[in-house]
């Protein structure tokens, strides 16, 4: 049986996130994943500015190496409301630190590409062990720490700091952390991918299509390299069940037949099959620790109600969380009192873009209140500012906006 201060269930971008940290920190840890490298996930395959700003913290080598990958820098996103009006809106750069950002502010690279990416990152280390092939099934609590076993029944560590970062699916986080799936704070994701979508020439930016029979979710378009494209659409999994939603019907009609998508998909080909997978949205507040362990990414729930974005935040709790296995081995404390200076941080952090976040979810709820406001923001530059930071970098301040009368009053009155 192998022994550790630290050990990482899952490779995923919250996971790596994390060993990378500690190894930034001169910190072991072994690291597991179920499957070997390069592996698919299903996703949107889009990469916010928050993975850019917390990546190049860590290291700006990490963002110049990724853009020798097959990647489509994202400089804009394009919003149509469900009357169908559609907005641009251009990242602007200038207006964010210019060393955060020598290149695009977002990226579209497909899991496959990213999430090895990351592993590749993970090997430079030698003090982080990562093992592949690893499917942890059993989790023993011990006074020591927690005491893992794997499926085959061939692998076993014990490790001081347990970091849960296996995903959507964890079953310690419904076991032992008690993070039950709540369908209004969960949204059901599919995804397919495309090759020849007409029009995604020119400036490279991810598309949001609103319909009203999808709001608060949306159907996207994100293009990806050689003329290929990730489409899909996202739905909270309450008005699934509700409105007993068809999603893959509802993607394959409207592509195949929306007057504003149609002639797009005309000449399109589909070069995968369309696959569907959870996301736990964070919008419910949750513990994310306890004795000795701590929930990262979407074990933790963390994935941004409004725009399904889940990659930057899995990332940023990851660093969050290896910085608090720091503390705990330099203290030599593990109880759950001590380990809530993770949960604190996370909602320094990431609490209130989360909270934001929801409102506007449920502000999308209302198709007229969208096309009404999508009316008074077209030529707002104020409020185009603002919508821009929100999908460039929700690591700014932009969302305490939301809880000022003054913005709204911007909004309406345009002034
Ligand atoms: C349809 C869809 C579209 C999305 N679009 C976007 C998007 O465009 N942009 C964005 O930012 N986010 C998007 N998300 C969310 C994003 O995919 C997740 O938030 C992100 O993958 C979370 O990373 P993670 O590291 O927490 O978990 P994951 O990426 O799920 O990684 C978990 C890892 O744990 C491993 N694992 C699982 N169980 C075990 C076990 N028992 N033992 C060992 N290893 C295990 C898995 O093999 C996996 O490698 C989307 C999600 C869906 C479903």
């Amino acid at each position: 049986m192998k022994k550790t201060d630290i050990c990482i269930v899952g490779a995923g971008p919250g996971g790596a996130a994390t060993a990378l940290k500690l190894a930034y920190a001169n910190q072991s840890c072994v690291l597991l994943d179920k499957a070997t490298f390069p592996r698919d996930k299903i996703c949107g395959d889009a990469l916010s500015g928050k993975v850019s700003t917390v990546l190049n913290r860590l290291d700006p080598e990490i963002m110049n190496r990724f853009r020798a990958q097959p990647q489509v820098g994202m400089w804009g996103f394009k919003f149509t409301s469900p009357n169908g009006k559609e907005m641009h809106f251009d990242f602007t750069p200038e207006d964010l630190a210019e060393e955060d950002y020598p290149s695009a502010p977002g990226y579209v690279a497909t899991r496959l590409v990213f999430d090895n990416f990351l592993i590749e990152e993970v090997k430079r280390h030698d003090c982080i062990d990562l093992q592949e092939g690893v499917q942890i099934s059993e989790y023993k609590k011990i006074p020591e720490g927690y005491l893992l076993k794997d499926k085959s029944g061939n692998f076993s560590i014990q490790t001081k700091v347990l970091i849960i970062a296996n995903g959507a699916h964890s079953a310690f986080s419904r076991k032992h952390a008690g993070l039950e799936k709540d369908n209004r704070h969960h949204a059901g994701g599919l995804r397919v991918y495309y090759k020849n979508v007409a029009n995604l020439e020119g400036q490279p930016a991810i598309e949001l299509h609103y319909f009203k029979e999808l709001v608060p979710g949306y159907l996207w378009i994100f293009p990806l390299p050689n003329n290929g494209a990730n489409v899909g659409l996202g739905m909270r999994t309450d008005m699934i069940s509700d409105r007993k939603f068809n999603m893959r019907k509802a993607l394959e009609e409207l592509v195949a037949t929306h007057p504003r998508l149609k002639d797009r998909f005309k000449n399109a080909e589909i070069t995968d099959t369309v696959k569907g997978y959870g996301l736990p949205l964070g919008s419910k507040k949750r513990i994310l620790s306890g004795d000795h362990y701590m929930l990262v990414g979407d074990a933790g729930h963390l994935i941004d109600p409004l725009t399904g974005e889940g990659i930057g935040n899995a990332i940023y709790s990851g660093t969050i969380a290896a910085d608090q296995a720091v503390d705990c081995l330099k203290a030599e404390k593990y109880d759950a009192k001590f380990m809530r200076a993770y949960d604190a941080r996370i909602q320094r952090v990431l609490g209130t873009e989360l909270k934001a976040s929801y409102l506007m979810q449920r502000i999308m709820l209302y198709p007229r209140i969208v096309n009404f406001l999508t009316n008074r923001v077209e030529n707002n530059k104020f409020v185009m500012d603002f919508l821009n930071k929100i999908y460039a970098d929700s690591t700014t301040e932009w969302h305490k906006q939301l809880w000022r009368p003054g913005f709204w009053w911007r909004v309406v009155t345009g002034n």
